[in-house]
């Protein structure tokens, strides 16, 4: 559900059968998100969120309208960057290397960079579009050796090398940048 207030713009409405009181969050999008039992009705948020308003604005870095609307615009464009890029590059660097994965997945979490599941699916996160090029490909080699090695064992490591000799450096640079938009 999303409440529209003139104050915060869109607010996300979650509703969760386990959740007992209502909480306040921000959204990735820079929205205020609030988690409330599902029997909580439209009126009875609103009243809520009416009641917390204060110290909402004083504790939550919630982006105002124009700015959350901005960000999805952002994050549209970056993801059609990405669905023109991502999948290509990655079954580029896996033929040449020789390995075989199931789908490639994009997300956009705030925090990883990319993951490889067990069933091979690697998901690679579309704020890579924003970082240079060679950390982009390390992302996608490092993902790769995954399918080999599930861990970050010595193993694991000498396969990145040996498809990315500045690994290490590339693995430092990266931390200069968030995943998030
Ligand atoms: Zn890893």
């Amino acid at each position: 559900m999303i409440i529209k207030d003139k104050e915060f713009g869109e607010v996300i409405v979650r509703k969760s059968p386990l959740s007992r009181g209502i909480r306040f969050s921000v959204s990735t999008s820079g929205r205020l998100a609030m988690s409330v039992p599902t029997y909580t009705s439209e009126f009875l948020a609103k009243r809520f969120l009416n009641s917390n308003r204060e110290i909402i604005r004083e504790k939550l870095p919630i982006k105002n309208p124009n700015e959350q609307r901005a960000r999805d615009y952002q994050k549209k464009i970056l993801a059609k960057k990405a669905r023109e890029y991502l999948p290509y590059r990655l079954e580029y660097y896996a033929k040449l290397y020789g390995y075989s994965y199931e789908k490639c997945r994009l997300t956009h979490a705030n925090t990883r960079w990319g993951s490889c599941s067990s069933n091979k699916t690697i998901s690679l996160n579309i704020g890579l579009m924003k970082v240079p090029e060679v950390l982009r490909d390390y992302v996608i080699l490092h993902e790769l050796a995954h399918l080999n090695h599930m861990d970050h064992s010595k193993d694991f490591w000498a396969e990145v090398a040996s498809h990315d000799k500045n690994y290490k450096n590339h693995e430092k640079k990266l931390k200069m940048f968030s995943p998030g938009l």
